[in-house]
Formats: structure tokens, C-alpha cells, sequence
């Protein structure tokens, strides 16, 4: 029987599940279609593509320092250099401020550490159930799986409605506010301008990326990443299906008023709909072990919003975990 399933290929997951698999059998499973969760890139042609859910990466505490400095000597992670331009009134660049990307797309991370370890994709998670001595899951293709140990990743909200009959109440009961993000990806004809990025001080608005000035491609048009602020998603992104036109365009028309650039044409057009973008509010602890139940839970909420606090979480664990008797 394997001794860990890991759900989730995100950061949180794909760090537990390589720091595990040196001494254990882990096997991951995720629903989406590929690696990276939230960091995900979504590809348009060969190399050309947009990262459509986290824009950059900008390590803060010495021990992310030091795993991301050594990313970049593997050539997993680059710094995304040219000029961002910071068009926001009350939030000021901090200078000096490093943003790091992945080098083929900001999934780079999760697919380095997961190189060796078996990932199922398009596997939803949707029940678990402690029997004896192990845990058995089942997936929404009514696949079923057993390990001896688990270990969710997956954003507050959906690991809480798998694991609840597991977590105490005390767990269950904690805010963990998340915010919604509704993301535009457009291939446009060549625009005359020379930023890297545009922050926003807009309602609706709230970032822009040149997705050619990361020098992953070179390509006859130009890619462009819209990202509303977290207001616009909270109120639109539940129902933006129905009108998936409707939002481009407006957000669209807000990209082109702000930064006074004018599209003749767009090639193609993406919107992508994050429920469980960030988290405003994050737990004080940095991960969750339950020893005899021998279920884990690991994930950015616990600590803050960003991809680092996600590692941060996944080491944390790793650590309480420590070595265990499988
Ligand atoms: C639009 C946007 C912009 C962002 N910008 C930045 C930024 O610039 N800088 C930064 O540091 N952070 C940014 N972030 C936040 C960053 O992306 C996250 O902090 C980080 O990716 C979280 O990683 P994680 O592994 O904890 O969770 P996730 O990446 O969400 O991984 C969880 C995984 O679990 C899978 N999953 C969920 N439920 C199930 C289930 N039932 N069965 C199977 N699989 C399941 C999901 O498909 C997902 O792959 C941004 C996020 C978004 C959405």
C-alpha cells in the first residue's frame, strides 16, 4: 500500500511531495489538467503562453531566499527584469523589489520537484474515509485509491468539506477570508509600449503583464494578462460564465483607457474565473498534522497569501511529520 497520497501539484503540494518521496512512496493526484494549481501557465502555442494565476514571485524570508537562489542556478526560476511600471497612488514599489518567474512558465517549480513522482491528473477528490489502518479516497471518475497516509493541499474551503468529519471543530470553525480573481488572457496585434507590467489604481483593474517581455518566446503578437482587483472578482467571478464576453470586454476597455494603448485587433481571448484567488485572512499556524489519524493538511492560507507562505507551509509540515513508522 502507498504510504502517502498527495492532493494537489500546487507549491504546497509538490514540495511535501518531494521532500516525502525521498524516504516514502508518494503518488499525487490533482483535478486540473496539469501541474502548478494556482501558479498554473496556460499554454496558447508551443512555448507561448500566459501565467494566469500567480504573476510573480518575490521571496521575503532567508530559507525561501535560499530555495529560490538555487532554482535559479538550475535554471527553473529567471528574474522577469524590464520596466514595471507602478501606476497605483497608495501602494508604492518597494525598490529594489525582485520578481522571479518561471523560466518555461510559472509552473516551472511544481513540475521540477515532481519530475520523479507519479501525478494523476483530472482526479477529483471527493470523499475520504479512515478505516483501520489507512485512509481510502474516491474520485470523481470513481476511481479508488489507498495509503496509509494523507495529505490535502487544496485551498481552506474545499480541504475543510473533504476533511470534515476528520478536523475538530475548532479547526472547522477558524475565517479564512478568500478573494476572487477574474484573469483575461488576449493575444492582440503589436502594441507601441515598452512595459514589462502595469499595477493599477482602479476599481476594476488591478494589474497588467506583457507576457513577451519575459523572454520565454518571441512571437509575431503580443500576449496580454488582465487581472480585475479583488473587489471586481468578489462580486463577478460566481457567476461570469453567462457572460464570459461581457467581462473581457469591460476589462479590456478599462486596460486600454488606463494605459491610453489602443488594440486594432484581438487574435484570441481567454477568461479564467479564481474562486479561491488569496486569502485576506490566514490561519496563525503554519500547517496541520493529525498524528493518529495520520492526515496533513499544508497550503498558503496557512500564514498569508503568497506562494512562499505555501512552501513555508510544506516544509512545516514535512517537519512535524518528521519520521513517522509507516
Ligand atoms: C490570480 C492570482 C494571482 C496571484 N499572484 C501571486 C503573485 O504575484 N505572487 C505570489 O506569491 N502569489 C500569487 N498568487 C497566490 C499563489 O498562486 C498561491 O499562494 C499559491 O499558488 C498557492 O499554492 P498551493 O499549493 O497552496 O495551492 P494551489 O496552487 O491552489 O494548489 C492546490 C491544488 O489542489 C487541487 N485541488 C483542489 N481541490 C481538489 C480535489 N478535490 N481533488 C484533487 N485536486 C484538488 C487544485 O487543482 C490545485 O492544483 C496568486 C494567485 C492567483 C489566483
Amino acid at each position: 500500500m502507498l504510504d502517502f497520497c498527495i492532493i494537489g501539484s500546487g507549491i504546497s503540494g509538490s514540495t511535501i511531495s518531494n521532500l516525502l518521496s525521498k524516504k516514502y512512496s508518494v503518488v499525487v493526484y490533482d483535478k486540473a489538467r496539469g501541474y502548478g494549481g494556482r501558479s498554473s501557465f496556460k499554454k496558447y502555442k508551443d512555448k507561448v503562453g500566459f501565467d494566469h494565476g500567480l504573476q510573480y514571485i518575490s521571496p521575503k524570508s532567508t530559507k525561501f531566499k535560499t530555495f529560490t537562489n538555487q532554482l535559479i542556478k538550475k535554471k527553473v526560476l529567471k528574474k522577469w527584469g524590464g520596466n514595471h511600471l507602478f501606476l497605483h497612488k497608495t501602494v508604492k514599489e518597494i525598490k529594489n523589489h525582485i520578481k522571479l518567474i518561471g523560466t518555461k512558465g510559472n509552473n516551472s517549480i511544481s513540475k521540477h520537484l515532481l519530475k520523479k513522482i507519479k501525478c494523476n491528473f483530472e482526479h477529483e477528490l471527493t470523499n475520504i474515509k479512515r478505516l483501520n489502518d489507512h485512509w481510502e479516497l474516491t474520485f470523481k471518475n470513481d476511481v479508488k485509491q489507498k495509503c496509509k497516509n494523507l495529505i490535502l493541499t487544496c485551498p481552506f474551503p474545499q480541504s475543510k468539506k473533504l476533511g470534515q468529519k476528520y478536523l475538530n471543530k475548532s479547526y472547522l470553525n477558524q475565517n479564512v477570508k478568500m478573494d476572487a480573481n477574474l484573469t483575461v488572457m488576449i493575444v492582440t496585434n503589436k502594441l507601441k509600449q515598452s512595459n514589462s507590467s502595469y499595477f493599477f489604481n482602479d476599481d476594476m483593474l488591478g494589474w497588467a503583464a506583457y507576457e513577451n517581455s519575459k523572454k520565454r518566446f518571441n512571437y509575431k503578437y503580443d500576449l496580454w494578462t488582465l487581472q480585475s482587483t479583488y473587489k471586481y472578482g468578489n462580486k463577478f467571478t460566481k457567476n461570469y460564465r453567462n457572460k464570459r464576453k461581457y467581462y473581457t470586454n469591460q476589462l479590456v476597455k478599462k486596460f486600454e483607457k488606463l494605459t491610453k494603448l489602443k488594440i486594432k485587433k484581438i487574435y484570441y481571448s481567454r477568461i479564467h474565473g479564481w474562486m479561491y484567488s488569496s486569502n485576506s485572512n490566514p490561519l496563525k499556524q503554519l500547517s496541520l498534522w493529525n498524528k493518529s489519524l495520520k492526515l496533513g493538511l499544508c497550503g498558503d492560507y496557512f500564514g498569508g497569501p503568497r506562494l512562499e507562505n505555501g512552501w513555508l507551509s510544506a516544509v512545516d509540515l514535512f517537519n512535524k511529520i518528521g519520521k513517522i513508522r509507516i
